[in-house]
Parts: structure tokens; sequence; C-alpha cells
């Protein structure tokens, strides 16, 4: 397939409740292609009541079907087959996603759909991999730790990666053997909800999961707030997680995984190698799905010797860049996500020029793309720690280039006050390297790459502003489950 015609694509409806499409009563809501702009369907909101029975359906479903209490085998089994739908829907499920998302068809088949198999999978083969203990007690009772699922999990999602960010919350929670509702965000609905129906077809009992459509303030937050929705793992922005946080504190003091913003350095020593090479794998690190990554590597910060070398590279690749549609073959580059996105990076950019900003190379909106919101490369010199294009997260293609002389003058302006999410360390003198990592305030440190690749087995997450737990890994299995302690006396 690969280039398609979007105005041709069935949209399912939205919300999939107990293994069927359903329409809500609530309001509906445009939904809008990034690429052009245009209106290409619209969904229907569920409210408060319709959370309601979406959740308690959930319930009974894991209870009355025996999804939590059945083999962890068999259920590792069904989920191994969930994946191996996923791959044979790469068609359909590839253009609803390139469609609707930010991400261009090749990136959606080559790296979306795969991973998004792969991370279920991987939760396929977790499911009975993990046993609970068995523990010598001083009083010569029996001791036990029995790992059980929650109940429902409630999960929400960002608009950035729609499928994988769905796998990497619905995978670990269904494996551990509880059911999922999960909101998508509602600008990148249709993919989830199709998603969720293959799961019903590869056999995980109707109702098991569960995806509700709608804004945050109303769907999401009824989510949150339903008492029988015993842990909530988030993925989106900083504010959001912080309301989130409270908003499950006050209901029921449930258990977060909050995924969060971040705003990754990229730390450049003279001795890291071919100048070219580093400027690609930055470039890659700032530019990925429009710089719309949580993991985006935004602050380059350089060391003064190799710095106009990388710099010139990085120029040469920011020009080079061309927009294209989604849906398009040819295309490489992503829109930002709708409108408001893009006056927002663009207002940043424009600030951070007040500020005393040098833009070595972009700086401005594509020409001619139509109602799409392509914004060139960005790169700022010049800059400040206060400027704000080093402070804020843009969430737009935009690399601010600090220069240092020195490794403790590098590691000092690694640092950030709100987030620490990731950082890349790229150096050919290990010493060097250990000592940043330790240094360091960022849950993924990645040396001499940039981007984890389908590695599920290593978990992900931020420390501080970026975020509480880990998805992926055993890690996120884990605290898909609570913890029982048993002591028994014969
Ligand atoms: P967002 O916080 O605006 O929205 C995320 C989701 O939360 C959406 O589904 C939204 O509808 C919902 N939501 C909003 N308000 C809510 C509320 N009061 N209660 C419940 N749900 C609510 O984020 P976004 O703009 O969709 O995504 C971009 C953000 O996501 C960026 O900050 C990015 O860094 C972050 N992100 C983090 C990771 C990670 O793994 N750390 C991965 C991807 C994206």
């Amino acid at each position: 397939m690969l280039s398609f015609d979007p105005d041709k694509i069935d949209i399912p409806e939205g919300n999939f409740i107990g293994g069927e499409y359903l329409k809500m009563k609530e309001g509906s809501l445009a939904v809008n292609r990034p690429s052009d702009g245009k209106t290409y369907a619209s969904l229907s909101e569920a409210g408060i009541n319709d959370v309601d029975d979406a959740v308690n359906i959930a319930e009974n479903a894991r209870q009355q079907s025996g999804w939590s209490a059945c083999s962890p085998r068999e259920r590792g089994a069904v989920m191994r087959r969930w994946a191996d739908l996923i791959e044979q829907d790469s068609e359909y499920l590839g253009q609803l996603e390139a469609a609707g998302s930010t991400r261009p068809v090749t990136e959606v088949m080559q790296h979306e759909i795969p991973f998004t198999a792969a991370a279920i999978r991987f939760y396929g083969e977790c499911a009975d991999k993990f046993s609970g203990d068995l523990v010598p007690t001083a009083s010569h009772s029996l001791g036990m730790i029995i790992p059980e699922p929650y109940g429902v999990v409630g999960a929400i999602t960002p608009w950035n990666f729609p499928l994988s960010m769905a796998s990497w919350k619905c995978g670990p929670a269904l494996a551990a053997g509880n059911a999922v509702v999960l909101k998508p965000s509602e600008l990148t609905p249709f993919s989830t909800a199709r998603m969720a129906e293959l799961a019903v077809r590869a056999g995980i009992p109707a109702g098991v999961l569960n995806i509700v459509q709608g804004r945050g303030h109303l769907t999401g937050s009824a989510l949150v707030k339903h008492p029988l929705v015993r842990k909530v793992s988030f993925t989106g922005s900083t504010a959001t997680g912080a309301r989130i946080m409270s908003d499950a504190a006050m209901h029921g003091m449930k258990p977060v995984t909050l995924e969060l913003g971040g705003k990754s350095p990229q730390l450049v020593f003279d001795d890291a190698g071919d100048p070219q090479a580093i400027a690609l794998r930055i470039f890659r690190g700032f530019t990925a799905n429009g710089g719309q990554a949580c993991v985006a590597g935004t602050r380059l910060i350089i060391q003064r010797g190799i710095a106009p070398a990388v710099t010139d590279h990085l120029i040469r690749l920011c020009r080079q860049v061309t927009p294209g549609n989604t849906w398009l073959e040819s295309s490489r580059y992503s829109p930002l996500i709708d409108q408001r996105q893009g006056e927002k990076v663009a207002g940043i950019v424009a600030l951070a020029r007040q500020q005393g900003a040098e833009v070595l190379a972009g700086g401005e909106r594509f020409d001619a793309t139509g109602e799409g919101w392509f914004y060139q490369p960005t790169l700022l010199s010049r800059v400040n720690a206060g400027n704000c294009a080093v402070q804020e997260e843009i969430f737009g293609p935009v690399l601010t280039l600090q220069l240092f002389d020195d490794e403790e003058e590098g590691l000092a302006l690694c640092r950030h006050e709100i987030y620490g999410l990731c950082a890349g360390v790229h150096t050919s003198n290990l010493a060097v390297a250990m000592r940043a990592i330790k240094s360091l305030d960022a849950g993924t440190v990645w040396v001499n790459r940039y981007g984890r690749s389908g590695d599920f087995i290593i978990p992900t997450g931020g420390f501080m502003g970026s975020g509480i737990g880990k998805d992926l890994g055993k890690q996120a299995f884990q605290a898909c489950q609570r913890q029982k302690s048993v002591l028994i006396d014969f």
C-alpha cells in the first residue's frame, strides 16, 4: 500500500465498550487531519455516565470471563495472538494512524505498527514469568507475598504516538490480569479503537479492554475519579499529570504511573567522533515526529572544539527537509498536530529571539503547506540558561545550542529545574561517560546513541517533573499488580 487516499478510509466509531463500537449520547467533536487541517471525522464523546458504564462493564468482564483468575500462561498466549493480529491488520491500522496523526505512513509501517505489536508480544511473554515470594519468617509462620491484579486500570494517552502509547499501557495491565478502560487523545482517537477490536478478535474477553473517547476534563477526569478504577496510568504533559495525581489521591488514593514532559540535553564532548555522524544523531533526536516526542533531545550542549563542524552539518540537514502529507510514501517529516500547537511553537521562537536568540536555521512555518502546520527544523544559538527556548518543553522541531569549555560546565548546563526525562552523552572516554551518567538527573541516559528503538526490556520513565514510575520492562508489569502479604500459622 504505502501512499493512499485518506478520504477513502472507513473510520470506526471511536468508543469500543463491551466488545462493540458504541455511539454515545453526549455531544460530538470534530477530528482534524494534521497534514491538511481538514475535518475528516467526528467522535462521540463519552460523558460521566458512559464512563461509569464502561468501568462497570470492565469490572464485570474481568471477573466473569475469568481473565483475572485464569492462568497467566493462557493470558500470555491470547496476548501474543493479539500481537499477530495487529501485524496482520497493518495496512488498515497503518492507514488510520497515518491519516489522523502526525506520523508519516512510512514511519508508521516501519516503526509504529511493528513496535506496537512487539510491545504487546513482550507482555504476552512476561505474563507467566514473574511469581510471588515465599519468605522465611521469624515466627515460623508460612510467609507469602502474592501479586494480584488491581482490578480496572484507567489509562490515558497523548496524541503523539497513539498506537504505541496504547500498547505500553494495555500490555502490562492486561498481562497482569487487569481490565483496562483507556482514553486516547481526542485529537487521535480512531486507531486505538481498532486495536481494541483486534484484542477481542484475538480472544481477550469482550469488556476486558474498552476505549472511551472525549476530552480530558470531561471523559478523562471521570475515568480517573471512578471508584472502581484502582490504578491510573497516564502519559501526557506535566501539568495534566499533576492534576491527575491530585484527582487520583482525592478519589481513592490510587497509585499512579505518570510519563510526562521533557527538555532533554544532548551533551557532546570534543572526542565524540565524526561530526557528521554526531550531527545526524542530534538532528534525528530533535526532529523525530516534528519534535513532538517527550524524549526529544532539544538542548544541544556542545564542547567548543567540535561545535563549528557539528553546527555546519546540522544547518545543512535542517535545510534539506521538505514537508509532505503523512499519507504519502515520500513523506519523512511530520506536521505539528494542529494550529494551536503551531502557534505555540512559533510564539516561543519569537519570544526566544526577543530574548537574544539567533536563528541559525529555520525559524518559520514552511510555505505552501495548506492548512497543515509544518514547521521548519530550527536551530537557535546565543541562548542563555534563562531563555524560554531553553526552559520550556516546546514540542516542536526546535534545538538550542549552548557551548561549554570543560566537563563541569557542560554537566551544569544539562541541569533543568523541572524536567528529568532523558539525556544523550556523546564521548569516546568511558570515564567521562560514567561521570555524566552519575551526575545527570535523567530517567534514561543514552551514550553514543539517542533513542530506544524497540528495546522493551529497558523501562522508560522520568525523574522529577518528568514523571513517576516506569512504562515498559518488567517494572511496568509489576506496577500493574498489588502485593498481598500473607502469614499462615498451622
Ligand atoms: P495532555 O496532557 O494535554 O493530554 C494527554 C491526555 O490527557 C489526553 O488524552 C487528554 O485528553 C487527557 N487529559 C487532559 N486533561 C485531563 C484531565 N484533567 N483529566 C484526565 N485526563 C486529561 O498532553 P498531550 O498534549 O496530549 O501530549 C503531549 C505531552 O505528552 C507532552 O508534554 C509530552 O512530553 C508528553 N508525553 C510524555 C511521554 C513519556 O513517556 N514521558 C510520552 C509521550 C508524550
